[in-house]
């Protein structure tokens, strides 16, 4: 039998080194629950970047995926399949939007978004060939992509990748008279891309009013408001957009991960058809975007958020998680933040010891959770925890940090 080491080693060997994760090697997920190869059981606050909102292995979601599987899963899109126009139009109703443009991953559909922004601000818009601008802000996360990369103010992000793809403003996160005065400037901007609490740069929680000042702007301007909601967004943060938190609908929503609760890459742009539809025929897709088993398993997993009431919970139960949390009496926590159930908490090392050591103490206690940026821990469970799981969770996170 092979032993965790054995696991590590042969990842070590024979996969590019892009990552670096916590020493734990994983084989089955329940719920909130993951277990590693020697059995040992997780609370799992990562939830695969809040890719699994619904829980690991959701039955209704692995049913719907067993079922279509043994149907047929992919035709691309040269013909019509029996399942993309129930989906669609499920999708549609569920957020509110004439249309939906099916894609894979986050990026993709971060990249489906940009072309639609850009191409809309030629046809509708009217701005001249090769000058649109879509205005981003620093810090910001949408995915690996050159093109996403070129937008990126983190070096690890695009250090060694250029040439970098032309066209975007970069203004301060949360700052609404930077994005004030470079729409009053600048008449070629496109669109605004912004997520609605920035995810990978540490949860950062803009204030108050932001979004839907920033959402204003815009349509002063004439120029799209766009959501990347693929981490915020499926019930994360205690509503099923975080832009619902302020009753903006963006123009553009960017989702992923969540949509098929972690069962497969399914990620969708959503628009109404005065933008959807300046892409025509042969002008943008993808092999697996909009597949049969995509279809069901979107379904299935936007059906279990709404019946088992997921944002209700998050909301509730991450004002109960901030609330202990900032009970704790540790000078390694200097600050938690966050919405719903995406929180984190920033860490001040001590004594040589930093998040990273937090997190594999925490590891060895019972709990998964991973640092961002070195020093911010992220906890974001998923969404169908009890409060009595949730409790058990803080008293792991208590006891740990009081160990250091
Ligand atoms: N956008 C946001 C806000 C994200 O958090 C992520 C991933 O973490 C992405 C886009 C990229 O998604 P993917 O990794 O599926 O390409």
């Amino acid at each position: 039998m092979m032993t965790s080491k054995g696991y590590i080693a042969r990842e070590d060997k024979f996969g590019a080194h892009n990552y670096h994760p916590l020493p734990v090697v994983l084989e089955k997920g329940e719920g909130v629950f993951v277990w590693d190869v020697d059995g040992k059981r997780y609370f799992d606050f990562l939830s695969a970047y809040s890719a699994v909102n619904q829980g690991h292995c959701h039955p209704k979601i692995i049913g719907a995926m067993v079922e279509q599987a043994q149907k047929l899963t992919l035709t691309s899109r040269a013909f019509y399949n029996s399942v993309l126009g129930e989906y669609e139009e499920f999708v549609c109703k569920f957020f509110g939007y004439d249309k939906v443009l099916p894609m894979n991953t986050g990026a993709e559909a971060d990249e489906t978004a940009l072309k639609l922004a850009r191409k809309w601000a030629y046809k509708v818009k009217g701005v001249p060939e090769n000058e649109a601008k879509i205005v981003v802000c620093a810090d910001n996360f949408h995915g690996r992509t050159i093109t996403i990369v070129s937008m990126s103010t983190d070096p690890d992000s695009y250090s060694g990748f250029g040439p970098f793809t032309p066209g975007f403003i970069t203004i301060p996160y949360n700052d609404i008279e930077a994005l004030k005065k470079v729409l009053e400037a600048d008449p070629n901007v496109a669109a605004f891309l912004v997520e609605p609490i920035q995810g990978e740069a540490g949860v950062f929680v803009p204030d108050d009013g932001y979004l839907k000042k920033a959402f204003d702007l815009c349509k002063a301007h004439n120029v799209l408001f766009v959501a990347d909601e693929v981490q915020t967004g499926i019930a994360r943060t205690g509503k099923l957009l975080a832009c619902d938190h302020e009753g903006v609908r963006p123009d553009i929503l960017i989702l992923g991960k969540a949509l098929s609760g972690g069962a497969m890459p399914v990620s969708a742009v959503l628009a109404d058809d005065s933008i959807m539809l300046v892409i025509k025929p042969g002008e943008h897709g993808s092999t697996f975007g909009g597949n049969p088993l995509a279809g069901k398993v979107a379904i299935a997993a936007l059906n279990v958020i709404n019946d088992e009431k997921l944002a209700e919970n998050a909301e509730r139960l991450g004002k109960i998680f901030r609330e202990e949390l900032s009970k704790i009496s540790s000078d390694m926590v200097e600050l938690v933040r966050g919405k719903g159930l995406l929180n984190a908490v920033v860490i001040k090392p001590k004594n040589g010891k930093t998040a990273w050591d937090v997190c594999l103490a925490l590891r060895d206690n019972g709990l998964l959770a991973k640092p961002t940026h070195g020093h911010i821990i992220r906890f974001a469970p998923p969404l169908v925890i009890t409060e009595a799981q949730l409790r058990e969770a803080i008293d792991i996170i208590t006891k740990t940090l009081a160990d250091f």
